[in-house]
Parts: structure tokens; sequence; C-alpha cells
């Protein structure tokens, strides 16, 4: 790794197994400076509550390794259901998670948005609305609850800076908000930045629909599906449809250099001959080498 680029928040999405204090040494090993994590097991709703020494572990693990940390909330909430009982079951999930992001000092929490389902968009808006500013009666949360801008897909909301900008202020809340940037699902949802004049063009709207100093975090993921399918899935940098080009302007965006860039792309791959390569510093690697000095 070189040395003079490395005063970059770069990492990827790392394993909390064993205790999220694991994630520290997990990203440490491939070379991240950020990391992202689950704050818990993400295929369960609840969680047993996290104990004195392994917070002090996290927090000791956190200090030694220097690598800052960003949390991502389950995939099982919608904030967005009209079913009473999953929305009910969703709030309470999202509790849980900001109370282990501030029990752990993690400043953000990026989550998607939700999906409206049967219900129509208008009222799918303003019930995570609603649910964002209830989050924040129900306890006094120090964690920033992060919106991550998606791919489209189904009834998901949060494709377009415009609705995520709706939603943000119709929350009524809007100054304990960010919003993470999601390169393969802003692809998916139509925003290109391949060339300079279409890279600039896509943070000319996110600045002036969303503004920037609501950017917290980037996610780093090429598309394997072509500009704006609507199809959430990752591909390893500069092996799907946005390229190295589009990564070489993100890497080279001063206004990006102090925004943590999180790779959530497949860990490991099979070379020709079989064996099995971890890909996060690969993928490390190939940004880093985008940077032109
Ligand atoms: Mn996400
Ligand atoms: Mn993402
Ligand atoms: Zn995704």
């Amino acid at each position: 790794m070189k040395k003079n680029k490395i005063n970059r928040l770069i990492g990827a999405h790392m394993s909390i197994a064993g205790g999220p204090y694991k994630a520290f040494e997990r990203g440490e090993v491939v070379g991240c400076t950020a990391i992202q994590i689950f704050t818990k097991s993400q295929s369960q709703w609840k969680a047993r509550p996290l104990d004195d020494e392994e917070i002090a572990k996290f927090k000791e693990e956190q200090e030694r390794t220097e690598i800052f940390a960003v949390a991502h909330a389950a995939y099982l909430p919608n904030l967005a259901s009209p079913d009473n009982a999953l929305w009910k079951k969703s709030f309470e999930a999202m509790v849980i998670e900001m109370e282990r992001c501030d029990m752990l000092g993690l400043p953000y929490l990026i989550f998607h948005p939700g999906s409206h389902t049967e219900d129509t968009r208008e009222n799918g808006i303003e019930r995570v609305a609603r649910s964002l500013r209830e989050l924040y009666e129900a306890e006094n949360f120090e964690v920033a609850l992060t919106l991550e801008t998606t791919a489209g897909q189904g009834t998901n909301l949060g494709s377009s800076f415009e609705e995520l900008a709706e939603i943000i202020e119709k929350s009524g809340v809007s100054e304990k908000l960010k919003v993470c940037y999601d390169t393969c699902h802003t692809f998916a949802a139509g925003y290109d930045i391949r060339t300079e004049e279409t890279y600039e063009k896509t943070w000319g709207k996110f600045d002036k629909t969303i503004g920037r100093e609501r950017l917290v975090a980037v996610h780093l993921n090429d598309s394997k599906y072509e500009l704006g399918k609507r199809r959430d899935r990752h591909e390893h940098i500069g092996e799907g449809s946005i390229g190295l080009d589009g990564f070489r302007n993100i890497m080279n965006d001063k206004k990006l250099i102090k925004i943590p860039m999180i790779l959530e792309t497949p860990k490991g791959k099979k070379t020709r001959d079989g064996s099995d390569i971890e890909m996060d510093p690969v993928n490390i690697e190939k940004l880093l080498d985008l940077i032109e000095d």
C-alpha cells in the first residue's frame, strides 16, 4: 500500500462474528482505515444486550487500530411498512440498533429508508418520515440516522435525491439526519458518474436537492447491471458497468477526500487455477491507484 495515499478513510464492510470488536482486526489485516459493521446479527430482529466488557474491548480495539467505523442497520426493518405489526417490530429493532451505536460510540447508522409495498409511495414517505421523528423522541440518541441512496428495486424508497430530501424534510428532525451515497445504487437509479461531465451533473443535483453537508459516507461498489436498470447487484471495482473511470472521478474529487469510503463488494473470488483470493485488499489497492497526484 502506498503510504502517501493512505491518509484516506477507506475500507470495507467487516464481519462481527465473535463480537463487534473483532471487526477491527479483520479490517486491519486487509489494510482498512475505515470499516462498516452490523451492530448485531443482520438476520435477527433482537439481540442479546452488549455487556461492559464487549463495549470496552470494542473501544480498545478501535483505539489500537485507529480505524474509523460506521454502522449499517440490518435489512429486516421496514419503517415504511403499512403493516402495523411489522412497522412496530421495525421501529423497535431500530431503537435497539441506535442504542448499540451509542454504546459503541458509532456516529452513523446507515439504513435503507424502506419499502412502501402495497400502499402508495406518498404514504410510505410519510410513514418513514414520522418514524424518524419518533425514533429521536423515543430516546435521546446521539447516533445520526444516515439514509442510504437506493437502487429503486420494487417499491423501495430513496432512489432519487428528491425523495430522500422529501423524507428528511418531512421528518421534522432534519438536523439529526445524514446521507450515504452508494455508487452502485445511484448508478442503478440512473445517476451516471462515468465521465467528468456526468459526474459533475450528478453531484450538482445532489448538492442542490440534498446538500453536501449531509453526506457522511460513500459506499464504493461497481454495478453488475447497466445504468438505470434499478437492479441492486454489486460488482468488484472496475469489473462492472461503472468501470474505473467512474471510480477515478470519485477518488480524485477534492470534496470527497475526508468522507469515509466503504466497499460492499463480494469478499472472495476464485482464480483461474481454482484457488481463493481475498478481494477487499485488491479492490482497495485498485481504488488508491486511481488517485492522481
Ligand atoms: Mn446499504
Ligand atoms: Mn450500500
Ligand atoms: Zn446494494
